[in-house]
């Protein structure tokens, strides 16, 4: 059996990971080896019945003697090991959710429904190193499938609400937190309370120097963040830049027209699963019927949810969607602005195909091939 060494396995994506591999019964076919940054030596329970030693993920002789190493520990640990790893010349295969490595020539952006001829053929190249797509980009490519498997797109705009667990575990217990400082101005409250002193005192709480606010520096519960990752000198987040960059590679890559993306990236405090307000445009005038029947059956995991109020505030959300591997895909309407623009409004669990899912699937396609 293969020796796979799982990193960063405790954290959002890594949980997640572990979760779908449980499901998936992956673990049946691997021996596998716990590592951390942090807690190497201490013993856990990450497999039914079996007690684990954590191992040193700072320790390359150790990570050397894997065939596979699957990363979920982030961006630093991939900029600081890998190299070491490569320099050891340890010629194991390398599977990311980090996005360090995305846009390197030597890597695949893994989301085989739409790039699985593009990874076999890396695969037969000798192809090593193996990244997951950033978590909007996947959601969207999916749920437009079939308007690029018919090449009619000219250009996206994609406005997104992204959740809270997006920027990792400690985030997610940080807007907890906030929600719960938040509700103690609750207290009290009854139908006779004046709405204009609750809501004082609501913006009191989340203005005061004691509002919890380590990790996203500014209130997320009942707020939003308007940018998300660092900021570049054209004036887009680099959320927003890899919209259009990997979207291209991964579309290339496998013999897709190629079209630009761009829109800005938000947070919202949402717990889990990403939304995302596309404005398409289509090079004709398509009936809405064609549209809507491209975007329904391009894959399996496609809910499509008909443009009507009751179907779309039931299932388009992400407490219709989390933990689940269905894409929802509704609100199609042609937009009255200008010719053959299309809404479509998407919501996915990011950390399902946003994340853990291409690369429990990459993992499975090398084990499967023996590679
Ligand atoms: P995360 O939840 O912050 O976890 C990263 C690491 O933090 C863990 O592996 C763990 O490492 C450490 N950690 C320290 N205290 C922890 C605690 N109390 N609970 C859990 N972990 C703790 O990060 P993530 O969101 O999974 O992201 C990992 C990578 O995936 C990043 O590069 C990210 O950009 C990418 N990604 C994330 C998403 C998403 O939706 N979150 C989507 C796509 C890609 P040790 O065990 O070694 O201490």
């Amino acid at each position: 059996m293969l020796r796979v060494g799982i990193i960063g396995w405790r954290g959002m994506v890594g949980s997640v990971l572990l979760q779908r591999m449980h499901e998936e019964n992956d673990f049946d076919k691997i021996d596998t080896y716990f590592f951390s940054t942090s807690q190497a030596g201490e013993k856990v329970h990450v497999l039914k019945s079996q007690e684990s030693t954590l191992h040193n993920a700072l320790d390359v002789h150790e990570l050397k003697g894997m065939d596979i190493l699957l990363s979920c520990q982030g961006g630093d640990y991939t900029k600081k090991i890998l190299p070491l790893l490569r320099e050891e010349k340890w010629d194991g295969h390398w599977i990311d959710a980090a996005s360090t490595l995305r846009m390197d020539s030597n890597a695949v952006i893994v989301l085989d429904p739409i790039n699985k001829e593009a990874i076999e053929n890396a695969i037969k190249e000798g192809t090593k190193n193996w990244v997951g797509g950033n978590c909007t980009v996947s959601l969207m490519l999916l749920a437009i499938h079939g308007l690029i498997k018919e090449g009619i797109v000219e250009w996206v705009s994609s406005m997104t609400y992204q959740a809270a667990s997006g920027a990792g575990a400690q985030n997610m217990k940080e807007l907890l937190v906030q929600m719960g400082e938040l509700s103690k101005s609750l207290d009290d409250v009854t139908y006779e309370t004046n709405i204009l002193e609750l809501d004082k005192k609501v913006q009191m709480i989340m203005s005061s120097e004691k509002f919890t606010k380590e990790l996203f520096s500014v209130p997320l519960a009942g707020s939003l963040i308007p940018w998300i990752d660092e900021e570049l000198e054209n004036g887009q987040s680099r959320e927003e830049w890899k919209g259009s960059v990997e979207t291209n590679k991964i579309l290339q890559s496998n013999g897709f027209k190629t079209f630009n993306v761009d829109g800005l990236c938000i947070r919202i405090g949402a717990m889990r699963s990403h939304s995302q307000a596309l404005t398409i445009k289509l090079n004709n005038n398509y009936s809405i019927e064609k549209i809507e029947k491209l975007l329904a059956s391009a894959n399996p995991w496609i809910n499509f949810v008909a443009n009507h109020k009751e179907a779309s505030i039931k299932h388009l959300s992400p407490a219709a969607v989390s933990g689940k591997l269905s894409i929802a895909v509704g609100r199609v309407r042609k937009l009255n602005v200008s010719e053959n623009l299309i809404s479509v409004f998407t919501v996915g669990d990011q950390l399902l195909w946003g994340a853990a899912e291409p690369l429990r699937r990459i993992l499975n396609i090398l084990i499967n091939k023996k590679v």
